[in-house]
């Protein structure tokens, strides 16, 4: 059993184990002296805790220092493949693509900027696909306050990604198997039988054989037939500099679902008890950590002030003292709903594909993970004997994404999701006090997408025989419209 479960309160400030020393420092960019600019000093020395959110972020948006080939106009206009995007998704899906000999032409309006958000994967997965030298920050465990009573240890080791590292390691994979880059902003997608073409907003017109958008959540390339009815998670995040911390070095904290900082902001109460929003920190030394809080999962969208004003109080309640907010992040996630339209003309991977993990959010390391399987679709397709084109295309390559058993597993996480939706601060607690009863191979499997459907239905019952009585009522009394309709769901994807 990996899992540990301790009763007693955490020992806070205590660093009980050696800290897992990082490869490299994490912040290298940073600078070292401790004083905050004059401006942010004025700030801080002159108001209370809650001035963190009047800080401005120390870090400006940085420009990777890396020559990519670009695509040269005078040349043909003719790609087998075209790649909207230079996130995550696009430059993973790009190299592993051309890596079948295939020509590929990515395109972004800045291929080069550094990605802005904080991404945090379990090192597993990243050590699992080779890209463990990406972290630039591990914790061998990870916690979980359920509430002021109880903490669960978690034997599972926890990173940050780094994002430059992971960047220029995809750049740099694209650049040896040959992509091309443009750097523009693609307006418009026209399709005939045979071949796609795109429109940028630079005038120029791109030809190929599939385009796959990977332009994340704002995309408006991908055709939907149902209703979307997502989920949204939303968090703000800090790096900040802090006078100290109460966060044990050695551990990442994955929620804090404690209320006791609402003592101080009684209005705050009734609206956490019922759409609860929790604290994720990775402490990276006794002065700096990066905060955020986060609502798992609402609909409607939960207020972003409100998340905010929740944070100003945890963060005094916990004695935490922004001295510098080196980086923020307004996180915004839809999860969840129908899978885009299968087949359509155009493509997709990451965001804007049903990558998202519609019960937790996590997207980074699945689509590192599914992008060679993509890719090798696509090869099968594209490859030295080119005879699959147009609808046969992109039937396989959607249906490559997305077989049947990932899309019947994905209904059941959805329906992961729709129970969250349903249970309030304490319901939410209960469920994870049960959730990390499991046995690792349910809850890794089910946080990294990796359970088939049947080992996701046997995770049901194990959660079920774990969870409390009054867990057991939640559920019985919460989750069957979500599981009829899972059931109809999964029984029409099987038809
Ligand atoms: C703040 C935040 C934190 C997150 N943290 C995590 C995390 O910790 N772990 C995790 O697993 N997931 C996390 N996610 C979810 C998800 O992993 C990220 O959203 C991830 O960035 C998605 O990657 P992507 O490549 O699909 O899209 P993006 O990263 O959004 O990249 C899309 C790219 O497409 C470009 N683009 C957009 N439109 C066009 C166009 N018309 N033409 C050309 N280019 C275009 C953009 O410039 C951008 O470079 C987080 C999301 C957010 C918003």
């Amino acid at each position: 059993m990996a899992s540990l479960l301790r009763l007693s309160p955490p020992t806070l400030l205590s660093t009980s184990r050696p800290c897992s020393s990082p490869a490299k420092p994490p912040f290298p960019h940073l600078p070292t002296k401790k004083n905050p600019p004059r401006k942010n000093l004025q700030r801080v020395q002159s108001s209370s805790f809650s001035t963190f959110l009047d800080l401005e972020p120390k870090s400006k948006p940085e420009s990777l220092d890396f020559e990519i080939p670009f695509f040269n106009p005078a040349d043909r206009h003719r790609f087998d493949v075209i790649v909207i995007g230079a996130g995550p998704a696009g430059l993973r899906l790009a190299e592993q693509v051309a890596g079948h000999g295939i020509k590929v032409c990515c395109l972004d309006p800045s291929p080069l900027s550094m990605w802005p958000n904080n991404y945090g994967v379990w090192v597993d997965e990243f050590e699992s696909l080779g890209l463990d030298d990406c972290l630039d920050k591990t914790w061998p465990m990870t916690c979980v306050h359920i509430n002021d009573n109880k903490t669960k240890y978690l034997d599972r080791a926890y990173g940050r990604v780094n994002r430059k590292d992971l960047k220029l390691k995809l750049l740099s994979d694209c650049a040896t198997n040959g992509v091309k880059f443009h750097k523009a902003k693609v307006w418009k997608v026209d399709h005939d039988e045979f071949v796609s073409s795109i429109s940028c907003d630079d005038g120029t017109e791109l030809k190929a054989d599939l385009i796959v958008d990977a332009s994340g959540f704002s995309s408006k390339f991908v055709e939907y037939d149902k209703p979307r009815n997502q989920g949204y998670q939303i968090a703000h995040g800090i790096l900040a500099e802090v006078d100290r911390h109460p966060f044990d070095l050695d551990k990442m904290l994955l929620m804090d679902w404690r209320d006791s900082h609402l003592g101080n902001e009684p209005s705050l109460r009734p609206h956490n008890s019922k759409f609860p929003t929790f604290l994720y920190a990775m402490p990276f030394d006794s002065n700096l950590v990066f905060l955020e809080e986060t609502s798992l999962v609402s609909r409607p969208m939960l207020s972003y002030t409100e998340i905010k004003k929740r944070m100003v109080a945890r963060l005094r309640h916990l004695g935490i003292k922004v001295r510098a907010v080196i980086e923020d992040e307004k996180c915004v996630i839809p999860m969840g709903g129908p899978l885009p339209r299968i087949p359509q003309n155009v493509m997709a991977i990451g965001g804007n594909s049903g990558i998202v993990h519609p019960s937790t959010g996590y997207t980074v390391a699945q689509t590192m993970a599914l992008a060679p399987f993509l890719a090798e679709t696509i090869a099968e397709c594209l490859g030295s004997t080119r005879m699959i084109r147009g609808t046969p295309l992109y039937h396989k390559a959607w249906n490559g994404l997305w077989p049947l058993e990932r899309r019947c597993s994905r209904e059941y996480y959805n329906f992961g999701m729709e129970t969250l939706l349903k249970l309030d601060l304490n319901g939410t607690r209960r469920f994870f006090d049960a959730f990390f009863e499991l046995k690792p191979h349910y809850w890794h499997g089910f946080l990294s997408s990796r359970l088939s459907v049947g080992e996701l239905f046997m995770m049901g019952i194990s959660l079920f025989g774990h969870a409390s009585t009054t867990s057991k009522l939640d559920m019985v009394r919460k989750c069957p419209a979500p599981m009829a309709r899972m059931m109809g769901n999964m029984a029409l994807e099987a038809i």
